[in-house]
């Protein structure tokens, strides 16, 4: 029996970067801080399908394993992503205990942990015709506990499908799952989500909760992201002039949303960095990383002149943009975001970035929600109808946080408090290090015998 071996943690994560960037931060955590060995396996999106499905494929799991192992360290746990919780099979084939790591904050796993819930279903039938409501009629918010109430157009759009349809079934089906897994680890913290880990009351035998984040990438690559002609673009601007404007890897505007961006930045007259998408024609949505085949330079979308008249004011950039070293630089005074839960921990840990939030889908219309209500450090850019914002509401809300002084000093001193309390759960002594060292631990002394 090898009782003093290391142990390693298998993780898997479907192609999406922002499920990857937190695994790879988690992983370099259990290994530089907990001696644990890690391997991440990640389906590129240029996989076969049956290979991007890699977490319910045991054999390509093992593949990897074997390919990845140095001198077989035993395997102590599986963690997946919420898309990988399907992979309950395959931990038991492998003998190991099978692991989520939700990688969106607390408030959208308590949704899913909590359905299907009378409560829940109740609000939505009270909406509607009343018989057996569609959760998108719903007219009472979902009021989970210490969360914002959640409005039922803020809802991710497989929740809204008819509850009859194939995408609410696997909507259903991945909730269950999720709660079914040996434990959760959840990109949050209680500085940020002061109710993680609560509101379960009267739900049995739920899998138990470590908050570990937030887990991003704070640190450049070093050599490159510092370089990045935008960041040199940066050093020349005065401090807390520009407006960073990004959707993340998969958000994408419509034609008629991005040409209403660029001249709501136009109108601002303020400073910016954009990371534009060459936008889609009709709904905005998500692009995944990967899907577009080579870089398209030309910037023929966007308004006729836009270029012209923002010259010397703005740099525009369709490549993937060193997002860790924008936040971080001095010269970035606020962050028009899609409320991606990634981007939204990076803008306050990385320096305490206000936000403006234009939620595009997933559960960013939520976060977008909770960031202004609850946490105080963004302001919500007015959608109308039509869920689409205009060139002056654009303008509008970033004269309201870059100009605007006594809106922009509340929000910027919640950011850079909030910033210091996450930093400080992050480190030696603070709450994050020891939610993932308790579970760590489990894992450096798991399969003792083997
Ligand atoms: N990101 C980046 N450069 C880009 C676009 C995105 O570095 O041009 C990173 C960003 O820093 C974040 C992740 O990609 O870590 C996006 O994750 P998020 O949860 O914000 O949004 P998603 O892409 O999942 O919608």
């Amino acid at each position: 029996a090898c009782t003093t071996a290391r142990r390693r943690v298998l993780l898997l994560c479907s192609p999406c970067m922002g499920h990857l960037i937190p695994f790879v931060e988690l992983a370099r955590r259990l290994v530089s801080d907990h001696g644990l060995a890690a391997t991440l396996l990640f389906a590129s999106a240029t996989s076969q399908p049956s290979e991007q499905y890699l977490a319910v494929a045991a054999a390509a799991v093992r593949d990897g394993i074997d390919l990845a192992a140095d001198g077989g360290a035993p395997l102590a746990a599986l963690v997946v992503d919420m898309i990988g919780v399907a992979a309950r099979g395959v931990a038991a084939e492998l003998g190991v205990p099978l692991y989520l790591f939700f990688t969106s904050p607390w408030m959208a796993l308590l949704l899913l942990l909590r359905l299907p819930d009378p409560e829940i279903d109740a609000s939505a039938e009270r909406g509607g015709d009343g018989c057996g409501g569609e959760h998108r009629d719903a007219a009472e918010p979902i009021r989970l506990p210490g969360c914002v109430p959640i409005h039922a157009h803020e809802l991710p759009a497989s929740m809204l499908a008819d509850r009859s349809s194939d995408m609410y079934a696997g909507f259903l089906d991945m909730a269950k799952a999720i709660q079914r897994v040996d434990g959760i680890l959840v990109n949050t913290s209680g500085e940020i989500e002061p109710a993680v880990g609560g509101g379960m009351d009267g739900l049995e035998e739920l899998p138990p909760v470590h908050p570990v984040g937030p887990l991003v990438w704070t640190r450049p690559v070093v050599g490159v992201d510092r370089e990045h002609e935008c960041v040199r673009w940066l050093d020349q601007q005065p401090r807390g002039s520009v407006v960073y404007v990004s959707f993340g890897s998969g958000g994408t505007l419509t034609l008629q949303h991005t040409a209403e961006l660029a001249l709501g930045l136009e109108l601002s007259q303020c400073r910016f960095v954009w990371a534009v998408k060459r936008p889609h024609q009709s709904l905005a949505n998500g692009t995944f990383f990967g899907t577009q085949k080579g870089e398209d330079v030309l910037l023929d979308f966007l308004p006729e002149g836009f270029m012209e008249r923002t010259r010397g004011a703005g740099f525009v950039t369709q490549s993937w943009a060193p997002q860790t070293a924008i936040l971080e630089h001095p010269s970035v005074g606020c962050f028009v975001t899609h409320c991606g839960w990634n981007s939204i921990l990076e803008s306050v840990v990385v320096n305490g970035v206000p936000m403006i939030a234009c939620p595009l889908y997933a559960e960013q219309h939520m976060n977008a929600t909770m960031l202004e209500v609850q946490v105080g450090v963004a302001v919500r850019a007015k959608v109308a109808v039509d869920r689409f914002t205009s060139r002056e509401e654009v303008a509008t809300a970033i004269q309201r946080v870059m100009v605007g002084e006594e809106a922009d000093e509340r929000m910027r001193k919640r950011a850079s408090e909030l910033k210091d309390k996450l930093v400080h759960a992050l480190s030696k002594d603070g709450s994050s290090t020891h939610a993932l060292a308790k579970i760590a631990n489990v894992w450096k002394h798991a399969n003792k015998d083997k």
